[in-house]
């Protein structure tokens, strides 16, 4: 049963969505980075004053989240600027753009600052591509080493991966070829959302659909994933 209450914000009036089911204990609180949907699952039994009560206790954290969605509302629109101060996080760790001049497009990360050197007047469509180009090596970098551990650990072999600019999916499978994709925009992402990605895809060599054959060898490996992160990366706030 699914019931929608508005909470009070500093940025207006914001929808909460309610779902009380069966067998849950706690009253848990999310907030979806990809459209910023604020969504609740308590208790078969709870009383609503009650979770709201609970919600409007969280306001500043809903806040902040909501914040970090448009933040992500602009990345998949392609609106980062790249200028100095804008904050990027990467594989879970935040950085501040540090913009540098340079003839040739160059991007470093030091300790917390992401260094993107790039001519002063260069367009931003151009900006764009090279961090993309950047993204994907980053991701590679990280997938090469994840993906091997995950092999062995699983049992599940492709017969090969690649990195693209994918905005609609996290990943793909090819079950024919079984060969893997990842997206790029899996580097403004935990590891952890990384790490279930890919045993997500691998799981695909056992079953091609979303049946239970299939989650069951997710959570053979990430315990709790399909709760997690089959809806995509959520940040619960207990
Ligand atoms: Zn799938």
């Amino acid at each position: 049963m699914e019931k929608t209450i508005s909470i009070d914000t500093q940025n207006g009036k914001i929808p909460v969505y309610i779902a009380k089911k069966k067998g849950i204990k706690n009253i848990n609180l999310y907030v979806k980075p990809l459209d910023g949907r604020v969504s609740v699952t308590a208790p078969h039994n709870s009383d609503t004053e009650r979770i709201r009560a609970f919600v409007e206790s969280k306001s500043a954290w809903i806040e902040k989240q909501l914040r970090k969605a448009a933040e992500y509302e602009k990345i998949k629109e392609n609106r980062l600027t790249y200028e100095s101060g804008e904050r990027i996080r990467i594989f879970g760790r935040e950085y501040v753009v540090e913009r540098k001049e340079s003839q040739r497009p160059n991007i470093r990360t030091e300790g917390d600052r992401l260094i993107y050197g790039m001519p002063e007047n260069i367009e931003s469509e151009k900006k764009q591509e090279y961090f993309e180009k950047w993204q994907a090596e980053r991701l590679k970098a990280e997938a090469k080493e994840r993906i091997a551990y995950w092999e062995a650990r699983t049992g599940l072999k492709c017969s090969g991966w690649a990195v693209g600019r994918m905005h609609k999916r996290w990943g793909s499978c090819n079950v024919k070829t079984k060969k893997i994709r990842l997206s790029i925009m899996l580097t403004f992402e935990s590891p952890d959302f990384l790490d279930y990605v890919i045993v997500h895809e691998l799981a695909h060599l056992v079953s091609k659909y979303h049946d239970n054959k299939f989650y069951d060898m997710v959570e053979r490996f990430i315990p709790g994933a399909k709760a997690e992160f089959a809806k995509g990366p959520r940040r619960p706030k207990r």
